[in-house]
């Protein structure tokens, strides 16, 4: 039986962005692990405590979710409230989700603090972005899953 892929639940359209809205990707792939029964959706800002809508938040100073993970990094939220507990906690959740589920893959949405993969915002919320992963997308590759972001599906659906 292939490995179960974890997926970002606003990739699956579910409203669980910040502003409240979902960002439903299309690609016959989903249709395919939909299918076989392989895909497990999880928000890890809302397993953390997050509500919906909530203000945007960065990870400070340019920092990387390896930094969140190491304690040299805070992820702050526009209006200054610091929220790295949740995001820590919702990245832990994420983590034994994929375990339990048995997820060898995630695929995860890019630019988030939480699931980017290939590249985040840089903590001055400008819009400017700097290559490095969210708290989520960091702990579970320290774990061995394989992540993708949703920019490299195409990867993912040739490898299973
Ligand atoms: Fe989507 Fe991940 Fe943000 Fe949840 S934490 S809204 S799944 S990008």
């Amino acid at each position: 039986m292939r490995a179960n892929i974890l997926i970002s639940a606003c990739l699956l359209g579910q409203p669980v962005r910040y502003d409240g809205r979902g960002k439903l990707l299309s690609h016959p792939a989903l249709g395919r692990w939909q299918g076989e029964g392989r895909l497990v959706s999880f928000c890890p800002e809302l397993a953390g405590g997050m509500a919906v809508p909530r203000p945007p938040a960065e990870i400070e100073a340019g920092g990387t979710g390896e930094d969140v993970l190491a304690g040299r990094a805070r992820v702050l939220e526009v209006t200054g409230g610091d929220v790295t507990g949740v995001f820590l906690a919702g990245a832990e959740k994420a983590l034994s989700f994929a375990r339990e589920k048995e997820c060898a893959y995630a695929l995860l949405i890019d630019g988030s603090p939480s699931c980017g993969s290939l590249a985040i915002y840089d903590g001055s919320f400008s819009g400017v972005k700097h290559a490095g992963q969210g708290v989520t997308a960091a702990l579970l590759m320290r774990a061995g899953i394989a992540v993708f972001s949703d920019r490299e599906i195409e990867a993912l659906a040739a490898l299973t």
